[in-house]
């Protein structure tokens, strides 16, 4: 297990430890200091990078399978990143804290089952470090603990398992993501590792074909020396330009011929040498060695003629290859030397093939040195060589050529670029040219076109995450929706419950009788004030509808309501109706009924309110009746007075006229005694005559109106005025009136009233001249007209009097009259539906006013 492995652990039980005691904040802080371990271990991992903290703490001392030096596994970084954000959230979301461990659990409990199956890939990533044996225990152990810690939390609720679906789901992908975008990683690597290999074969290949070009074309040159004893500069200088080697062999500076002799005859050979065409041929260097191996001719020959005579014995290199050319029989190759005729004094290299003066290449050394003769050479610049190559190569690889086995500067012989060496793809090859090794070292360059896209892999592993999250979020909607609709009905019904239980309370204490009733018209429950109402008890109004105990003449209007109800054109009705009671007694109820509907708009049932108002009908009819009765006894009354009014007269008048006649008759007959009773006689006749006058036309009023008709009431009054012409004289009184509106009533009834109400303005007058106001006004659907004067008023108390029939406040003997004016006046505004009232100060004067509908 590595130390940071370890402190994971340590703080993340520390963290347990203390979420159990209550200490929240020390709780998460403890967390978050794992969740910030495991998170930047795990970002070492994806991006490759580091960060210092594998060996923050404590060297590395675990070398076994571990893929970084102190690192802990991938997979316990995030075991520990997963346990650590349930601690942290532990305290307030009990479903995500356990969603998160479980996600933990299982795949330390993998980890586990893959050490005892043996199944490595299961705790140990790719490459990468392992999670070690007791690592998984830990996980299995603080998963569960912690797991534990949550289910206790709130033991008395069930705890829903559905709950961890969005988590668990989530992480499953999230985890297969992982999965997917390590194996994508390492797939691509390995492909584009292995097009990258190919390109360095390619060109190491390029190099080895090159190079067996100028083999070849060095074995045609040695086919010449052994088709001829002497092959001539003419003849070589014939048998190069044919070959057209800048074309044909690229890189190589020229063919020539190297001869082998003895410095003791050197002499001689010079001679030889300048014979052939080349007076001026010279050898050089000198050296002291015993032979020499003199470059008699090279092709082309302008650009090689420094080397022409050079001794390549001079230089040990040189000297190693050539003999070791002649000693094998074989190709060889020098190592990296400056050529005598390249100015820029780039890496050269000669390859020599040995000529023998046999026609085979002799067996051994010995016959070898024997029969030995000299080189067929060819000089070439190693970067010319290794130019141009391949195209596709070239570009997408930086390589250099060294000379040997080792990389240092000073055996470099190409390099294709300034650049550094540094790619993501790198190797290193060794390949064999003519006896010498030459280390290639390749890497890939900035053009480098990888086959497989690098970024798919990181392309997998955000739209994964991404789909992880989105997936967890949607399923969490989903399930809280769910969640969230189950509260609602669980909420809505326990209102329901409420309010049903409210309902019957209502209905089971009303003392208003209540009943369900379906909608075709059966009780389906009532309580008790209902069967109180209707004599039966609910048992046996259950097995009735509300039709078999309605009276008859009252069904028909109920069924209507009812109707009306149901097809909606109602909400609710109202209606007085009879019920037949159990005992066969009549009630009548004021019945009010709602129709309670189904969700789906069907008729559910009827919730109707019967309150028994059979006294109120029996005393309203009582009423009914007794008005009536009065009404007819007034008439009757009001017949009889008339009839007798009309009939008193004419007696009446008989014992006024006698009264005369007698008193004329007897004229001086009679003593003053006589005359006075005689006298009261005719008074009382004559105020019987007013008194019943008066009664008359009250009595008339009821049965003659008399035709309405437009009248202007400025007219009526001076009607009035004009039949009070003498009173009004006589009482110097002022009358003024202006403005008034026209009426449709009758003309007589009018003047009667207006007549009435100016006469006592003028009768009771006070000490001042009699001065009259007539005015009106229209008060909403009436018109109010006054009669306003300046007389003697009337006393509070005496207000409601005056207008009873006979009530007078004068003696007869101050002031006539019978006492009937006001009362008139009264009768004819009310037979017209309106009022009349006064409004009076004692001595100052009164206001009669009187409405009539307009
Ligand atoms: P009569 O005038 O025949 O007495 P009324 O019915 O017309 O009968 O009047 C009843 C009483 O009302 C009168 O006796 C009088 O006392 C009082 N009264 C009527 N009109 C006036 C008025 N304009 N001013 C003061 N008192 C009045």
């Amino acid at each position: 297990m590595q130390f940071n492995t370890a402190l994971g652990f340590f703080i993340c039980a520390l963290s347990l430890l203390c979420l159990q005691l209550d200490l929240q904040i020390l709780s998460r802080l403890l967390s978050v200091i794992v969740l910030a371990l495991g998170i930047a271990t795990l970002s070492q991992y994806v991006f490759e990078t580091t960060l210092g903290i594998d060996q923050l703490f404590m060297d590395h001392t675990i070398m076994t399978k571990t893929s970084h030096p102190g690192r802990m596994a991938p997979n316990t970084a995030l075991c520990f990143s997963l346990c650590s954000l349930a601690l942290l959230i532990g305290g307030l979301k009990r479903s995500l804290m356990i969603s998160l461990c479980g996600a933990a659990l299982i795949l330390g409990a993998m980890a586990l089952l893959g050490y005892i199956f043996k199944a490595e890939g299961v705790y140990g990533w790719g490459n990468l470090t392992r999670m070690a044996v007791h690592t998984a225990f830990g996980f299995v152990i603080l998963t569960s603990g912690s797991i534990a810690y949550a289910l206790s939390v709130k033991k008395n609720r069930r705890f829903d398992f559905w709950r961890l679906a969005p988590f668990s789901i989530a992480t499953t992908v999230f985890i297969l993501t992982l999965l997917s975008w390590y194996a994508v990683k390492e797939e691509t690597q390995a492909r584009n590792e292995a097009y990258f290999k190919d390109l360095t074969q390619e060109t190491s290949d390029a190099i080895l074909d090159r190079y067996a070009l100028y083999e070849e074309s060095l074995r045609g040159g040695l086919g010449l020396h052994y088709a001829s004893i002497e092959v001539s500069r003419s003849e070589w200088k014939a048998y190069v330009n044919a070959l057209n080697i800048e074309q044909t062999l690229p890189g190589i500076n020229g063919l020539g011929y190297i001869d082998y002799t003895l410095a003791k005859n050197l002499e001689e050979y010079i001679e030889s040498a300048r014979a052939d065409e080349a007076p001026d041929f010279q050898n050089h260097p000198q050296t002291l060695y015993p032979d020499k191996f003199i470059i008699k001719y090279i092709e082309p020959e302008e650009m090689n003629k420094e080397a022409i005579g050079l001794d390549i014995g001079f230089e040990p290199n040189r000297r190693a290859a050539a003999e070791r050319a002649r000693d094998l029989g074989v190709a060889a190759l020098t190592k990296k030397i400056l050529l005598v005729q390249d100015h820029e004094k780039k890496a050269g290299f000669l390859l020599l093939i040995p000529t023998y003066k046999t026609k085979n290449t002799p067996q051994t050394i010995e016959e070898r040195r024997e029969h030995f003769q000299g080189w067929v050479y060819a000089p070439f610049i190693g970067p010319k060589f290794l130019e141009q190559l391949s195209k596709v190569s070239r570009e997408q690889l930086n390589f250099a050529v060294y000379d040997g086995e080792t990389i240092v500067p000073e055996t470099l012989i190409y390099k294709n670029a300034a650049i550094d060496m540094q790619g993501p793809y790198s190797i290193q090859t060794k390949i064999k040219i003519a006896g010498r090794t030459w280390t290639l070292q390749y890497s890939s360059s900035e053009d480098f076109q990888p086959p497989a896209k690098e970024n798919t892999a990181t392309l997998i592993l955000l739209i994964g995450s991404i789909f992880s999250i989105l997936l967890y979020a949607t399923l969490w909607r989903l399930l809280h929706s769910k969640e969230l609709i189950a509260d609602q009905v669980e909420k809505r019904t326990a209102q329901l419950a409420e309010s049903e239980q409210r309902f019957r309370a209502t209905m089971e204490g009303s003392a208003v009788g209540m009943a369900l009733v379906a909608p075709d018209g059966r009780w389906l429950k009532i309580n008790n004030a209902m069967s109180d109402i209707l004599g039966y008890s609910e048992e046996e109004l259950k097995s009735l509808d509300f039709q078999s105990i309605t009276y008859n003449c009252d069904l028909e209007a109920d069924l209507d309501f009812v109707q009306k109800v149901l097809y909606g054109d109602l909400k609710t009705y109202q209606i007085e109706k009879r019920y037949i009671r159990k005992d066969g007694s009549i009630i009548w109820g004021l019945l009010s009924v709602a129709l309670v509907r189904e969700a789906d708009g069907s008729p559910k049932h009827f919730i109707s309110q019967i309150q028994d108002i059979t006294t109120q009908k029996e005393a309203a009819e009582k009423i009914l009746k007794a008005n009536e009765e009065l009404e007819r006894s007034n008439l009757e009354l009001e017949r009889f007075a008339y009839i007798a009014s009309h009939d008193l007269q004419e007696p009446l008048r008989k014992i006024g006229g006698f009264t005369d006649r007698l008193k004329a008759h007897l004229e001086g007959q009679l003593d003053d005694k006589a005359l006075t009773y005689m006298n009261f006689v005719t008074d009382g006749a004559e105020r019987m005559r007013e008194l019943i006058q008066g009664l008359l036309a009250y009595s008339r009023i009821r049965y003659d109106k008399g035709e309405s008709e437009k009248l202007d009431a400025n007219e009526i009054v001076a009607r009035a005025i004009d039949n009070l012409s003498e009173t009004i004289a006589e009482n110097e009184a002022k009358i003024q009136y202006d403005n008034l509106p026209t009426v449709s009533y009758s003309k007589v009834m009018m003047t009667q009233l207006f007549q009435n109400l100016i006469s006592n303005a003028i009768k009771y007058r006070s000490k001042k001249n009699p001065e009259i106001i007539i005015s009106a006004h229209k008060v909403s659907d009436f018109w109010e007209f006054s009669v306003a004067d300046n007389g003697m008023g009337i006393e509070e108390q005496n207000l409601d009097r005056i207008f009873e029939m006979f009530q007078r406040l004068h003696r007869k003997e101050e002031i006539p009259g019978a006492g009937i004016g006001l009362s008139l006046c009264q009768k004819i505004v009310e037979s017209y539906g309106g009022e009349i009232w006064v409004k009076s100060e004692h001595g100052k004067g009164s206001v009669f006013t009187f409405s009539v509908p307009i």
